[in-house]
């Protein structure tokens, strides 16, 4: 076949997908083309030979039949945040962004979440009737890798991980096949797709459990200057260890940006936040932020606050379309050691990454803890701490100097790490086996093997079919 003839073959073939797909087909020489091929890393520069934009579930299968059916790589997009680029490649693009239909059942306290969704339009779905389930910090992170991923918010030390509150889906499978999966309908499937990323199949809903909380919220930022960094952070690791699990909290080194409420000496320079959130009625958690008020900090923004104003903070910190290099490692535990190293390192990270790259701990709680772990794909739930350089800059002349810091602090840290890694955040593609551990690892091949044989979902962080050449 010439390759005139492999382009006719294409356009007859496309055309065939054309008929019945409701929504559309997005090619190279479309005007369009360029802004429907952007993730959130400007890193990453992938030109598909065909973007799908599915607007129903009939859609997603045609476009995984044609997809398997012409040998192409197949890739699925729900928000485009990984920072790793897994949702785009040079074959199929299948995105899921007008999936976006929702249906919040108050009375069950079930929301359906189309598979396109973002974490922002859910919540505010949600908050209208005053309830929420665990999700993104950044409102413009995607359900889908999120929730297929694990997925920690703000509200997971109480509730768990998103996919903890994933009570079914519909999944199309790489044989073009639409299933449920649940408690009670292929189980086996359910347990993989929490946890196991996008390895099985195509996530068109979520139901997910809901939980009363807000609107209104007691939650925010303080920040210190960074002489007074060592001291608020053993006071911070003391008291999240000591917390219930409704006071939710993380540590972070960032570049004081220039509002009108920071003051003039700390504009531009790196500070050291606490971000809290009380995951219930605000009166009831006073008492519990008041140990952090008591620090003294240079800027105190905990206060009540919308929920959805809370869960968009961060936002501004991760505006898509910057270069990015971000990774995830569990720890133990926050020790003295630890702290000194952190802050040997984040306050330089952040001033060489200005204005936007920081460095987050995240306390974990036993919202993620008291799930078992054979309850699904997703691993690591003993780690008590999530530690993210968040590298975020916008010159490639800058790619190497900054991933190199980025990779420093991590490595850096890898000493007081547990080795595990939240693949959500992990750049490299070899630390798959690592996150899962063997035995999880053994079973996730062999359900791989069972629903995606050949491999056809492999744009992600990708779990082998068992019979698969190493
Ligand atoms: C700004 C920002 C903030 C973040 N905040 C958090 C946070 O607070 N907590 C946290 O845990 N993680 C967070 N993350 C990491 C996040 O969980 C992952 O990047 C996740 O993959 C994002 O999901 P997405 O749908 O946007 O990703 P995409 O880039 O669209 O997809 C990522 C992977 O998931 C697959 N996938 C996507 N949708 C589906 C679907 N419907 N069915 C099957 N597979 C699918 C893709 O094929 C790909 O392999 C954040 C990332 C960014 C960039």
């Amino acid at each position: 076949m010439d390759s005139e003839d492999k382009a006719m073959f294409n356009e007859k073939a496309l055309n065939e997908l054309r008929g019945g797909f409701s929504g559309n087909l997005v090619l190279p020489a479309d005007a369009g083309y360029d802004e429907a091929r952007k993730v959130f890393n400007a890193m990453i520069d992938k030109r598909p030979m065909v973007i799908a934009r599915c607007a129903s579930t009939r859609d997603v299968v045609a476009a995984v039949d044609f997809g398997r059916d012409h040998g192409l790589e197949v890739s699925v997009r729900g928000g485009g945040h990984s920072v790793a680029g897994l949702s785009i490649g040079e074959g199929i693009l299948i995105d899921l962004s007008g999936l976006k239909r929702i249906a919040v059942d108050t009375d069950a306290r079930i929301a359906r979440a189309g598979g396109g969704m973002l974490w922002g339009e859910l919540d505010r779905a949600t908050q209208a009737y005053g309830l929420h389930t665990p999700g993104g910090r950044v409102t413009t992170t995607g359900v889908g890798g999120f929730t297929t991923g694990g997925g920690y918010g703000w509200t997971s030390s109480k509730y768990g991980l998103a996919c903890d509150n994933l009570l079914s889906a519909e999944v199309v499978t790489a044989n073009g096949r639409v299933v449920s999966a649940s408690a009670s309908e292929n189980t086996d499937l359910f347990w993989g797709i929490r946890g196991g990323g996008g390895n099985f199949g195509v996530v068109t809903r979520f139901d997910f459990r809901l939980h009363p909380l807000g609107p209104t919220v007691l939650a925010g930022l303080a920040m210190w200057p960074m002489e007074r960094a060592p001291d608020v952070l053993r006071a911070w690791r003391d008291l999240a260890d000591a917390a219930p699990d409704e006071l939710s909290t993380a540590s972070v080194v960032l570049i004081a940006p220039p509002e009108p409420f920071v003051p003039d000496a700390l504009k531009g320079q790196p500070v050291l936040g606490i971000a809290a959130i009380y995951v219930g009625d605000p009166q009831a958690g006073l008492p519990l932020v008041k140990p952090i008020k008591a620090l003294g900090p240079a800027v105190d923004l905990i206060q009540p606050m919308p929920y959805t104003d809370f869960q968009a903070m961060l936002d501004p910190t991760a505006p898509p379309g910057k270069r990015s290099y971000w990774r995830g490692e569990y720890m133990a535990k926050v020790s003295d050691e630890a702290i000194e190293a952190f802050l040997n390192l984040a306050p330089a990270a952040a001033t060489a990454g200005f204005p936007l790259t920081q460095t987050i701990v995240f306390r974990i709680g036993q919202g993620v803890s008291a799930v078992p772990d054979d309850a699904s794909a997703f691993s690591h739930r003993d780690a008590r701490y999530l530690f993210h350089p968040i590298m975020v800059w916008d010159s490639a002349t800058d790619d190497t100097r900054l991933i190199a810091i980025g990779r420093e602090l991590a490595e850096t840290m890898r000493q007081f790490v547990t080795g595990g890694a939240y693949l959500n955040f992990t750049p490299e593609s070899d630390r798959v086996r690592d996150a899962y551990g063997v035995a999880k690892y053994e079973r996730l091949m062999a359900l791989k093997s069972k629903y995606d044989p050949q491999n056809l979902f492999r744009g992600n962080q990708n779990i082998r079919p068992s019979d698969a050449p190493r």
